[in-house]
């Protein structure tokens, strides 16, 4: 499938429509009109990829709204070289949004054919992803500390084995809730690590699961 100059014009309308939601991050609304987001989709979706809308990638899983993957995005503060940590991978879109501000993006994700098709797809259309399959819950202790985590499922409570996985001055972002809504936290690790933490409004997303990963 190719990008044609029809595509970047809904892109550029659509990152639009995201500014006058209140996103004011230039660096997040390029992204957006750089990321072809209709190659992530299944094909039956093709023609509502630049909507702000969420929609089923298989699996029982979405990409999420791009209005959320932006507001998600902002709050993490991503600055160059950070290295992050990305729960929940799904279509693979946002983590190639934190690729765009030069994020070095470990991502992982419970669901195998998901991860599957995201490993081979990602690198096709060149964002280098280092993608990982299991159970987010536990995050990725081999290659902790991480500067930045992003949770893109919704968790019935902050993540603890994630917290320690955050390096002092480090941000993490995870919806938490039940399967309902979800209240956005943004949690701060002190340089000394105390813990703070902000809450952002709420949304829905699709639950964050727990115990063994899916085969
Ligand atoms: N970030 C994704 C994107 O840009 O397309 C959207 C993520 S979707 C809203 C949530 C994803 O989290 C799903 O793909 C789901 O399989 C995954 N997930 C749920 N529980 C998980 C867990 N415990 N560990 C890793 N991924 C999980």
């Amino acid at each position: 499938m190719t990008d044609t100059y029809k595509h970047r014009g809904l892109r550029t309308k659509l990152a639009r429509e995201v500014e006058s939601k209140g996103i004011k991050d230039k660096r997040i609304l390029e992204a957006i009109r750089k990321i072809p987001r209709h190659l992530f989709m299944d094909s039956g979706f093709l023609e509502f990829a630049y909507q702000d809308k969420p929609f089923p990638i298989g699996s029982g899983q979405t990409i999420s709204q791009p209005y959320t993957v932006a507001f998600q995005t902002e709050l993490l503060e991503v600055e160059k070289g950070n290295k992050v940590l990305e729960v929940g991978t799904g279509s693979g879109y946002q983590a190639c949004v934190l690729m765009e501000l030069r994020a070095t993006v470990y991502s992982i994700e419970r669901q195998k054919k998901l991860y599957q098709k995201v490993q081979k797809f990602l690198p096709s259309i060149g964002y280098n992803v280092k993608v990982f399959y299991g159970d987010g819950y536990k995050g990725l202790p081999a290659f902790a500390p991480f500067d930045r985590i992003l949770v893109t499922a919704g968790a019935e409570e902050i993540p603890h084995q994630l917290l320690e996985q955050l390096r002092p001055g480090g941000i993490m972002v995870v919806p938490v809730g039940g399967q309902g809504t979800q209240n956005m936290k943004k949690i701060m690790k002190t340089e000394d690590g105390k813990i703070t933490e902000e809450d952002h409004g709420y949304f829905r997303f699709v639950p964050l699961l727990g115990n063994t990963a899916d085969e």
